[in-house]
């Protein structure tokens, strides 16, 4: 399957399917003859999936550099984007050289944004192995790392020149990482497309077991965030949306100290519940929707309750110190994603950090 991203000169093909690190080599080699590529990696890929790519580029001789980072969000650091730098120069790729970004979302942002800038911008390839990856971060060009003031408050927007999402890397991928993903892919239903969450309800204890559907999830999912990248390239407007669920998400990312407890996905399907019940207690949305998201994404194994991360009660003054910061306050109102119903996100930039208050109390009763 190819979803097609129309971005005038900079327009690239994902590609999503079995086998494509094992084709690479070919499909590289004739896409950008005579080129070198530094692949950037983590340990943890490294020892899953690396080889498969590594032999076959020697197999179509095609030259490659590899620099390895640890695992994790650590490493969106400025210390391990230099040692992504000094690996790529030391290695003497040049500007008409190639980027790889092999693993998942954290290494798809250091070594785009390492891509972006050496040598004014390289041109880069993304293979992401992790859901999420797939799904979401591999699409769209943003691309960064952390700073000690806050997540990605430093980038770029650099476009890949391809991506290849190979679904058998998803073999590897641990099962609560699969699940964490897939809250996003179930983010795309809850945002526009109400067809494709009953879809997704029909066809979850496929897609989790690697059937023809996972293909199809995937691909929809790619198709839905590249429709919002096109119509809002650099996020002035509708790519707003895609932040459902992720107000609330990352105010618990950072109550849980951004820790093993809580993964991001994790925090977006909680998040996207409390959007829903909080859109139904203004009187927006109708409860049963929330009733219905709850139950999908328990019966995907993703939390629905901060109870069930924090144990005891939401701790709702560090959650609001956590949303006004992220989201800043304006005139003393806060932007947030609320909705209608399943599919009717929209974007309120007029929601009283007092009904938020009371509706977090509520929650934590
Ligand atoms: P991740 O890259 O840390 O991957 C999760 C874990 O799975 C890691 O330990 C990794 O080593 C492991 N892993 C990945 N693929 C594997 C495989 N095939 N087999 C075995 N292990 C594998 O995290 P993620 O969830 O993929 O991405 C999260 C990051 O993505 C965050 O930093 C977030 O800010 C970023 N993000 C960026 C965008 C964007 O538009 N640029 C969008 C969403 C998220
Ligand atoms: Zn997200």
């Amino acid at each position: 399957r190819t979803v097609h991203v129309p971005l005038g000169e900079r327009a690239y093909d994902i590609l999503i399917g079995h086998g494509l690190i094992e084709s690479a080599g070919e499909r590289l080699a004739q896409a950008f003859p005579g080129r070198r590529f530094g692949i950037v990696t983590d340990m943890e890929v490294a020892q899953a999936q690396l080889p498969r790519l590594t032999s076959a580029l020697q197999a179509a001789g095609i030259g490659h550099e590899v620099v390895v980072v640890p695992a994790g969000e650590a490493s969106k650091s400025l210390d391990r984007l230099g040692d992504v730098l000094d690996g790529l120069l030391s290695a003497r790729l040049e500007r008409g050289d190639l980027v790889v970004a092999l693993g998942g979302g954290v290494i798809g942002d250091l070594a785009g944004f390492a891509a972006a800038i050496t040598r004014r911008g390289m041109d880069f390839v993304q293979m992401p192995t992790s859901l999420l990856a797939q799904v979401d971060s591999s699409v769209g060009g943003k691309t960064g790392i952390n700073a000690p003031q806050g997540k990605n408050l430093i980038g770029a927007f650099h476009q890949p020149r391809l991506v290849l999402a190979d679904l058998d890397a998803l073999e590897t991928l641990p099962p609560r990482q699969f699940a964490a993903g897939y809250a996003e892919i179930v983010k795309y239903g809850l945002i526009d497309d109400e067809g494709f969450f009953f879809w997704l309800e029909e066809n979850r204890a496929n897609i989790f077991s690697g059937g023809p559907a996972r293909a199809e999830a995937i691909a929809r999912a790619c198709a839905a965030k590249t429709r919002f990248v096109l119509a809002d390239e650099k996020e002035t407007g509708v790519r707003a949306l895609l932040n459902l669920g992720h107000t609330f998400g990352h105010a618990l990312e950072k109550v849980t100290g951004y820790s093993d407890r809580l993964l991001h996905g994790e925090g977006v399907a909680i998040g996207m519940v409390l959007a829903h019940r909080f859109s139904a207690r203004l009187g927006l949305a109708p409860s049963q929707d929330g009733v219905r998201i709850t139950r999908h994404l328990e019966a995907a194994g993703l939390p629905t309750e901060i109870g069930q991360i924090a144990g005891d009660k939401l701790p709702v003054e560090p959650m609001m110190d956590a949303i006004a910061q992220d989201k800043k306050v304006v005139r003393g109102k806060l932007t947030f994603i609320l909705t209608r119903g399943i599919g009717q996100a929209f974007v309120e930039r007029n929601v009283d950090p007092e009904a938020v208050r009371a509706f977090l109390e509520e929650m934590s009763a």
